[in-house]
Order: C-alpha cells, then structure tokens, then sequence
C-alpha cells in the first residue's frame, strides 16, 4: 500500500523553504493569477514545465497531454487555448516537444503494437498523432541512425503540431484583433537539460 506521505512532507517543507526566502510567496498570488506564457507540453514526467524553465507559480498556464498534440476537436485542449488568451491574456505560447518522447516512439511503431487497432482514448491518440506524422515518417525513412530518426520525428510533430496551433480559432482571433502573441516551438534536450528553438510567429501567415 503507497500514501500521500511522503508527497506531503515535501510539500510541507517546500512551502516552508518559499516563505523563509520569502514572506509574502503565496500572499502575491492568491487573489489572481497573470501568467506571462502559456506552456503546451509532453506529460512525460522528465519535461516538467516550470522545473525546467526556472518559473515559479503564477507565471506559466499549463496544458499538457501526450507528446504535445493540438487538436483543434479536442475540447480539453481548445478550452485551456481559449482561456489563456482571451481571460488571461497571455502574449508568449510555448509549444514544447523533447527528444526520447515515448508518445512519439509508439506513434512510428504503432503497426507492430498490441495497441494497434485496439479501441481505447490511447490508441486513439497515438493513431491521430501517427497521422500528424505521416509527411515526416516518409522522409525519416532515408534515415539509417534509428536514434537520429526519432530525433527528427520528434522536430517534425513540434512543426506538425505548431501549425495546427497558429491556425487555431483563439490564436487567429488574437493576431487579427491587432493584439500582440508570439507562438514559439522548442524542443528539450534530455540529455543536456537544454530548450531549443525551432519555430516562432508573431502574426498571421499570409499566402504569398
Ligand atoms: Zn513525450
């Protein structure tokens, strides 16, 4: 059997350490929060967005979900997109992937999978995101290193995902009220620690 206990007395100890450098930490947001960004990441439990970006609470709106999908059908997501930009109003969307993204992996394995043809909200899922995938998995095939083709799959589904992100509704609706949103895709470096840019717009993308 596995409690809380030991969750709690970190907590305990973390909230103590905050107020001992800090009297008024948790005073400051109680009453509202402005973040600054809103995070779209992996749930993976290594790319935790606030540890790794050195942000304390009240500064990043979270959404994350396996491998850092935007579905624009996907309720849960649209309504975080929403809120984030037209309560909060928050000026800096940060769309992270990150190397070794397991939702990633069982995307390009899927055919071999048990989960293959299952009928669950997970398999589901990684069917969707293979399917975000498909131009990149045809190019990534000329690749031989198998850990440098996961490496470019998991670039090319931060792209794939950015561009269902920048033409979302609540993202469009922003740029074209004149009001200022910059919309960044990175990737994190297990290994390093590192967040990389890949990919930043700051307005509409108009056809040439
Ligand atoms: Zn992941």
């Amino acid at each position: 059997m596995t409690t809380l206990k030991p969750l709690l007395a970190k907590n305990r100890s973390w909230a103590l350490q905050r107020r001992q450098r800090n009297p008024h930490y948790f005073q400051q947001n109680v009453h509202s929060q402005q973040p600054h960004s809103l995070w779209i990441g992996c749930s993976d439990s290594r790319v935790p967005a606030e540890v790794l970006t050195g942000a304390h609470p009240g500064e990043l709106f979270v959404h994350r979900n396996i491998a850092n999908m935007v579905v624009a059908g996907d309720d849960n997501f649209m309504s975080v997109l929403q809120y984030a930009l037209e309560y909060l109003k928050v000026s800096r969307i940060v769309l992270c992937g990150h190397y070794g993204c397991g939702g990633v992996q069982a995307a390009v394995a899927l055919p071999d999978l048990p989960l293959y043809g299952e009928n669950s909200p997970l398999a589901r899922r990684i069917t969707q995101l293979r399917e975000a995938l498909a131009p990149g998995l045809a190019k990534a095939d000329r690749i031989g290193d198998e850990k440098e083709r996961l490496n470019q799959l998991v670039e090319a589904n931060v792209l794939a995902q950015f561009s269902h992100l920048i033409a979302a509704e609540p993202v469009l609706n922003i740029w074209r009220a004149g009001a200022e949103l910059d919309v960044f895709g990175c990737v994190y470096d297990l290994q390093s620690g590192h967040l990389k840019e890949l990919i930043q717009q700051s307005a509409e993308e108009t056809s040439p």
